[in-house]
């Protein structure tokens, strides 16, 4: 029997976090086109809090995506 677990590495908080098989933690940032560990997309619901902006941000900058509208806290929305 296989029981390789796929582990990836958030790019936001640099946590490994196991994708497959049977756990899957990854979770879809929409408009960065990136996957963060479950902690971070459920500790970011509302907005990405100012620590990870700095990465995110050149995550976007490196896609070529312009970086999304700030929420009215001013700070990065978790998906656009
Ligand atoms: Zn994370």
């Amino acid at each position: 029997m296989l029981n390789k677990k796929f582990m990836f590495k958030c790019p936001v908080c640099g946590n490994e976090y196991q994708h497959g098989p049977q756990i899957y933690e990854g979770r879809t940032c929409s408009g960065y086109d990136i996957e963060v560990c479950e902690t971070c997309y459920d500790c970011n619901w509302d907005s990405w809090n100012s620590e990870a902006e700095e990465t995110l941000l050149a995550i976007l900058e490196e896609k070529g995506t312009e970086p999304p509208e700030r929420n009215d806290k001013g700070f990065l929305p978790r998906n656009f």
